[in-house]
């Protein structure tokens, strides 16, 4: 048994995009902790169709998608399910310390349903509530029961302090809000974790705060940095900026009466570019009653400025698509607040649709696929697919059998980019000007482009496969 130094255990995320979990181990200060919990999304949907639940965490570890802590030196990761069907949570006592989350994509954090109750789970304050939001709109289930879970909330500025190890999270930019990066002062050195980031979106100011941070000169040299490399081999000279004047641009020689458009549905950046464009030309912007529900809570604790706009109460371009009674506790919360504020008419039924001509409709699988058999036949309309991570979200409809689909109702595909992950150039220079000693690539299928591209480099670049651990004295 070791007493000192550091060790990595990398069970999930290496040489794959998603479904980071780290396992940090500092025998100094006797800590164990994990650096995200997620699962793997494009493995556990070749394994589960939609709607399909796994039946155990056993079942779970066996796919690989959850690590086995058998053949590690840590006790009780998991809750014990059957008795926390009832809601009491009698696990036993761990060695785990903590689950650190960097940002609220399933891929980082998916895994938490499972985890003993005894263990802190420490993440962003936004962070959790988005969490908490994507778990109220989902049916409970396995994969989607947070109770009994004990929750330490950070802001940027907070430090961290378990059993003497000192974490320092600082604010990212990446395709949804409340995302961090970690820096780790650990006995054996600073540990930097980037969770996912990007430098081209409309708050990269907050990449760099962290990067500021992390090149502190108070700092000292950075040992090890276990960086996000989603597209270090490959990048589409992107932005929002980007997006919005090409959309722009579409506008100036538009033959279309309505587009579909299709982006991950808590990318603030896309609704709002999407949102803006449809006010200012006098359109109608058309989102299901969840994603209001989702945007609403955005709205209510706008963490950033940005976040403020657009309104989902004030913005009437902004229609609710809805039918029936409300079955749901969150649903009942956005019919609410849009009729205190007498905003009621702002809900629009599926066979209201025909009557509208100019709209945008937000366009994912949670909207069926007929959606557009109820817009008036008579309008022209296009698809416009707007990047989404697959590994980040839940199921959807792959953008060939859309595109196909559409192709035979007489409606054209377009594709506008924008992705939540570094380009090279910004991953390449964002690693120059951290200049760890050792890079260690994870949530890329590429990890050994890093090899050859910094092979004259100063820094180390450590490739680990998955179970891999790694020993720094
Ligand atoms: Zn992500």
């Amino acid at each position: 048994m070791k007493n000192s130094g550091l060790r990595f255990t990398f069970l999930g995320g290496v040489n794959e995009v998603g479904g980071n979990q780290i396992l940090l181990e500092d025998f100094t200060y006797n800590v164990k902790i994990f650096l995200d919990f997620g699962i793997n999304i494009k493995n556990f949907n070749e394994h589960f169709e939609r709607y399909e639940e796994p039946s155990s965490v056993k079942e779970l570890i066996k796919l690989g998608l959850l690590p086995n802590a058998e053949h590690l030196s840590i006790e009780n990761l998991y809750t014990n399910y059957e008795a926390s069907k009832s809601q009491e949570y009698i696990d036993l006592e761990t060695n785990v310390d903590g689950v650190l989350i960097t940002h609220p994509h399933k891929d980082h954090f998916y895994g938490l349903s499972f985890i003993n109750r005894n263990i802190p789970i420490y993440t962003g304050v936004f962070t959790k509530k988005i969490i908490s939001a994507y778990s109220k709109c989902s049916k409970v289930s396995i994969c989607n029961n947070y109770g009994g879970l004990e929750w330490n909330l950070f802001r940027t500025g907070d430090v961290l302090n378990i059993k003497g190890l000192k974490i320092i999270p600082v604010h990212v930019d990446h395709s949804i809000p409340a995302a961090y990066g970690f820096i780790i002062k650990t006995s054996g050195g600073i540990v930097v974790y980037t969770g996912d980031f990007r430098m081209h979106g409309p708050l990269s100011a907050m990449t760099q705060d962290f990067l500021k941070e992390i090149t502190n000169k108070d700092l000292g040299k950075i040992d090890i940095l276990i960086c996000e490399g989603t597209h270090i081999h490959r990048g589409a000279i992107e932005s929002e900026n980007n997006v919005e004047k090409n959309i722009e641009q579409l506008f100036l020689e538009n033959p279309y009466d309505f587009f579909l458009v299709k982006y991950g549905r808590l990318d603030w950046d896309r609704f709002r570019t999407f949102s803006l464009i449809a006010k200012k030309h006098g359109w109608k912007f058309i989102i299901t009653e969840k994603d209001a529900y989702f945007y609403y809570l955005m709205n209510k604790d706008k963490i950033y400025e940005s976040m403020k706009n657009p309104n989902i109460i004030d913005d009437d371009h902004i229609l609710i698509l809805s039918h029936g009674n409300a079955k749901y506790g969150w649903q009942e919360q956005i019919r609410q607040a849009l009729h205190k504020k007498k905003k009621g008419s702002r809900f629009i039924k599926y066979n209201e649709i025909k009557e509208l001509e100019r709209q945008f409709l937000f366009y994912i699988t949670s909207v069926p696929r007929d959606i557009i058999k109820k817009i008036n036949p008579n309008l022209k309309g296009a698809f416009i697919s707007s990047s989404i991570d697959p590994y980040t979200e839940e199921y959807i409809d792959n953008n060939r059998t859309l595109t196909r689909y559409f192709r035979q109702q007489g409606i054209p595909s377009y594709k506008v980019h924008a992705s939540g992950h570094a380009m090279p150039h910004h991953l390449i220079n964002f690693i120059n000007s951290v200049n760890p000693v050792y890079l260690i690539p994870v949530h890329t299928e590429h990890p050994l482009f890093f090899k050859t591209f910094f092979k004259n480099s100063e820094i180390e670049v450590l490739v680990p496969d998955k179970n891999d651990e790694i020993d720094l004295n």
